[in-house]
């Protein structure tokens, strides 16, 4: 099913949220994250989205993940597909059985550069941009896939005019993009005015933000450094106090994202969240929980047990 009509289809005031995963490199980590999309399926996530190795490095797992967790597990899943290193058979094979899987949505992104290359340098002229990508799909499948693409609410880090950077958004969305996701962000404040610019430029589609929630200081500065994330000083003052401390940062992190998605949720009508998970299970749980989106586990096994208890009297 399309990620849209499924936002469509839940009452406007209830939350949704999805998760994002990356392939692992080897077999054994691959089985631990099928256990564990296993388990994360019982908070029944609107969708999870698989990404996609930069320069197709880790494509074929990618497209195993999505039909493993839509086929065996029922989730519905959007896979991301980039434009780096592809050709057009590539592109067209992914698609092909995205849609054989019974895939719906990809997520149509232009892609980091490949691991050692610090710049984005196109192998195919006719992937220049995720656009491309975007106009592809839609010329090839007409309406079938939904798609997806990424915002930034920073403004991208290769672009130095975050207006510019917005209308190349539109123009994403006018060549049939059907929703976004946002970079991930830790100042609400740029997200919530970069949000409301979209809406001013006449985006009307979904815009899901990205929510990363802090797993480990260093793996925390790595990616914050690499997208060019601001971080505001009172959260950077809070971290640097207890970056020895793991579990504490670990705390700090779940509620952070807790802090963040009940502004957003309470002040500025934001229904969905994307969780970017690193493959990690523990801290989108207990978020979810704290929030009230989902039951906890005792909950959960309550209703199980009192489900198999024979009915009295009625
Ligand atoms: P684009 O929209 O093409 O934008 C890239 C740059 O080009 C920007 O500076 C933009 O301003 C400019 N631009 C856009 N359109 C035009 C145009 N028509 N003419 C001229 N300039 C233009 N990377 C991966 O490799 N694999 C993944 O699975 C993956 N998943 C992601 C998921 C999310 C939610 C997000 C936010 C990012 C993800 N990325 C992934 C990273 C992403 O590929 C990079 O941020 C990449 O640098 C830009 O991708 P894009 O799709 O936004 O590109």
């Amino acid at each position: 099913m399309k990620i849209t009509d499924k936002i469509n289809a839940r009452k406007s005031t209830d939350p949704f949220f999805s998760f994002e995963y990356f392939p692992p490199k080897t077999d054994d980590g691959l089985s631990n994250l099928y256990d564990r999309l296993k388990r994360m399926s019982f908070l029944d996530p609107l969708f999870v989205s698989f990404t996609w190795g930069a320069g197709g490095s880790t494509a074929e797992r990618t497209t195993e993940m999505c039909t493993t967790a839509q086929g065996l597990y029922g989730l519905e899943t959007c896979m991301h597909l980039t434009c780096t290193n592809v050709g057009d058979e590539i592109v067209e094979e992914a698609l092909k059985e995205a849609k054989n899987s019974g895939i719906q949505n990809i997520l149509a992104l232009r892609g980091d550069p490949p691991r050692g290359q610090e710049h984005w340098t196109p192998s195919n002229e006719n992937f220049l941009h995720a656009i491309d990508l975007v106009r592809f799909i839609r010329k090839k499948y007409g309406d079938w896939f939904c798609i997806g693409v990424a915002g930034y609410p920073e403004g991208h880090p290769d672009s130095d005019n975050k207006a510019q950077d917005l209308r190349y958004l539109k123009e994403k969305v006018d060549a049939g993009a059907d929703f976004i996701i946002t970079q991930l962000f830790y100042d609400m404040d740029l997200f919530v005015e970069w949000e409301k610019e979209c809406r001013k430029i006449g985006i009307t589609v979904p815009i899901i933000p990205g929510i990363m929630p802090i797993q480990g200081y260093n793996s925390f500065r790595r990616v914050t450094n690499l997208c060019k994330i601001n971080i505001p000083a009172n959260i950077s003052k809070d971290l640097e106090q207890i970056k020895h401390d793991d579990q504490a940062v670990k705390d700090y992190g779940v509620s952070l994202a807790i802090t963040m998605i009940t502004t957003l949720y309470e002040q500025h009508n934001v229904k969905g969240f994307h969780f970017c998970t690193l493959n990690l299970e523990k801290s989108v749980r207990l978020i979810l929980e704290k929030m009230r989106f989902v039951p906890t586990e005792e909950e959960r096994n309550l209703r199980r047990s009192s489900k198999r208890r024979p009915s009295i009297g009625f």
